[in-house]
């Protein structure tokens, strides 16, 4: 088994006190950073005169962090700060000027590094990250508890913040965890271990053909065809997004002056632009429907790859890259899950490997315009609006997506054959693998897969073809 990580950027939902003292926690190591990045040149200073122990401070990985126990003893608000991220503030610092001195000698490649630069909290947040699984957070449930330092009345406090995603946790492995906050969100970002398994030997293998009428239309080495449903709930959403999008660009996006302030409060005599709170508003309502989507997408196409893996040793996938040319409007717009197709492979890609299954992506070149039968190919090819077709040649009569399914098994088996032994490789032409016995229809919903029978019969073409 081999070990890899996998980061896993979750949304969390703090209450504006929690948001002020994550912002506080993030205040604090972002003033450590800058502070040692001052101090620094004191050290670099002594060093030159001559001053080893100030160049092992300045130039070791650990260096500012062996700083850290004394400096708490001179700024106690220090300890306000769990340790794991407040130890990160000043590794992260060493880091940059360690990063710098290495590209300065020529010991890093790429372009040279500059001399860390102080950070701006405002122009960025700092994030707070816990290197290790075990220490300053935990999950309980749907609620990330994160533990802060111990202030000046030694009491380590702890603050709980709604993970609503913290499902998706479990079971998992979490090597470390950073908090960071990104246009206006919260977001607890973990690294999770991999745990991969090794690769079972194939036997039922499932050839899918992407398109925009379904999400995939599949054949597989028993026979059978089946038809996954694309997620039609989406256009709902795209419908709701689409309102709520021009209801917020109804609003000025840049509505109101704001003197610009420098860090002490005080303005500079500049104004910005800044969008009015109705603005805002909406544009936060727009956000999380957004977000919804995301999530309602993500859940419908791990549900669909956790099925296909259930049933088959290996799901293979055409390289779907359509044009658009020949499409109606309609059509063309339907084929937005064209970016939907896109991320399902990603997670079929994950999901297999995760489950020690095969995932396979296959030129779907010619598939749809041969006759999966008799070889013959249609001249100039079928225009999409063809969903059932008879071969000139032989005469057969063929459902679009399921023509091309067979043809795209074909690939895969034959490809399979000569790369690999323990493919049950008996099977080897489309013809072998025509016609289908059976034919179902998926429905992939959050609560499972539902699977309905489209008929036994070879022959039963036009009620499935349209
Ligand atoms: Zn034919």
């Amino acid at each position: 088994m081999s070990k890899e990580t996998n980061g896993l950027k979750l949304l969390i939902e703090p209450q504006q006190e929690e948001q002020k003292i994550l912002d506080g926690q993030s205040r604090i190591c972002n003033w450590l950073y800058n502070d040692l990045l001052d101090k620094a040149q004191t050290y670099k200073k002594e060093f030159k005169e001559g001053n080893k122990e100030s160049g092992r401070t300045l130039y070791t990985k650990r260096g500012f962090r062996n700083l850290l126990p004394q400096m708490k003893e001179h700024h106690p608000f220090l300890k306000e700060v769990h340790s794991s991220p407040l130890k990160n503030a000043a590794l992260r610092c060493s880091d940059a000027i360690r990063t710098h001195q290495k590209s300065k000698k020529g010991l890093r490649k790429g372009k040279l590094v500059g001399w860390p630069k102080f950070r701006g909290w405002k122009r960025k947040w700092f994030s707070l990250f816990y290197d290790e699984p075990t220490k300053g957070f935990s999950i309980e449930g749907q609620t990330l508890k994160l533990s802060l330092g111990m202030g000046e009345d030694r009491k380590q406090r702890s603050i709980e913040i709604p993970l609503p995603e913290a499902a998706v946790l479990k079971d998992k492995k979490i090597r470390n965890l950073r908090i960071i906050f990104e246009l206006g969100k919260y977001f607890a970002v973990f690294t999770i271990e991999k745990e991969m398994q090794k690769l079972k030997p194939l036997v039922k293998v499932i050839a899918l053909d992407p398109n925009h009428k379904n999400l995939a239309y599949g054949v597989d080495t028993e026979k059978r065809a089946l038809e996954i449903e694309a997620p039609l709930w989406l256009k709902n959403y795209d419908k709701r997004i689409d309102e709520l999008k021009s209801k917020r660009d109804r609003c000025n996006k840049k509505s109101k002056k704001v003197a610009v302030l420098d860090t002490k409060g005080n303005p500079i005599g500049k104004v910005r632009n800044v969008p009015s709170k109705q603005w805002l508003k909406r544009n936060d309502t727009l956000q999380r429907a957004l977000h919804k989507r995301r999530e309602q997408t993500k859940t419908f196409m791990f549900t669909a790859a956790h099925k296909l893996f259930k049933e088959y040793d290996c799901v293979a996938i055409g390289d779907y890259t359509p044009n658009g040319g020949g499409l109606s409007r309609k059509m063309r717009r339907a084929m937005n899950n064209r970016s939907l197709i896109g991320r399902f492979k990603q997670v079929l890609s994950w999901v297999g490997k995760k489950s020690g299954k095969l995932f396979l992506e296959f030129d779907e070149k010619g598939t749809t315009r041969t006759c999966c039968k008799c070889n013959a190919v249609v001249e100039g090819g079928l225009s999409p609006k063809i969903r059932v077709w008879q071969c000139s040649e032989c005469q057969t009569m063929h459902i679009r997506d399921e023509n091309a399914a067979v043809n795209g098994l074909g690939k895969v088996l034959r490809d399979l054959a000569t790369k690999s032994e323990t493919i049950v490789s008996h099977i080897v032409s489309g013809s072998d693998l025509f016609p289908v016995k059976e034919r179902w229809a998926w429905c992939v919903l959050p609560s499972g897969v539902i699977i309905t029978p489209r008929g036994q019969d070879g022959d039963h073409i036009a009620a499935t073809g349209n």
